[in-house]
């Protein structure tokens, strides 16, 4: 299996994980971003948003519900939190299996580089 999330997500490669149920899996990013930065995927795999159709919808709106609640317990809900969607190339993505980014911990910048 060539994809390193799905090999996250069958146990096949070490993760430290925070977060998971029957749909999606929450980790700590390799190389965080922000005091905290949390990656959150489905365990089904899609390569990134763009291919996330219509039947996919449901999963990709549970992984900004999982967001939600792995914030609220890295205690970043007060203060906020920024969530991002890396599409193709240009959007920075560098990992094809669909993940959203939690980052928190520290005032993010904006426009985003
Ligand atoms: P992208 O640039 O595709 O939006 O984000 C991919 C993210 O995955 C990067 O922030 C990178 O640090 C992280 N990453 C890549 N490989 C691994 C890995 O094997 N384990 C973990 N925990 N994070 C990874
Ligand atoms: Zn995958």
């Amino acid at each position: 299996m060539a994809c390193v999330f799905c090999q996250i997500v069958a146990g096949e490669r070490p993760a430290n994980i925070v977060y998971e149920d029957e749909r999606a899996v929450a980790f700590r990013d390799i190389n965080p971003q922000a005091p905290t930065h949390i990656l959150i995927i489905p365990r089904e795999h899609i390569d990134g948003p763009a291919d996330a159709g219509a039947d996919n919808e449901m999963v990709i709106g549970h992984l900004v519900a999982v967001a939600a609640r792995v914030a609220a317990d890295e205690g970043i809900s007060a203060g906020g939190y920024r969530l991002v969607l890396n599409q193709g190339r240009n959007g920075g993505q560098s990992v094809f299996h669909v993940h959203l980014h939690l980052l928190g911990g520290r005032r993010m910048g904006w426009p985003p580089g």
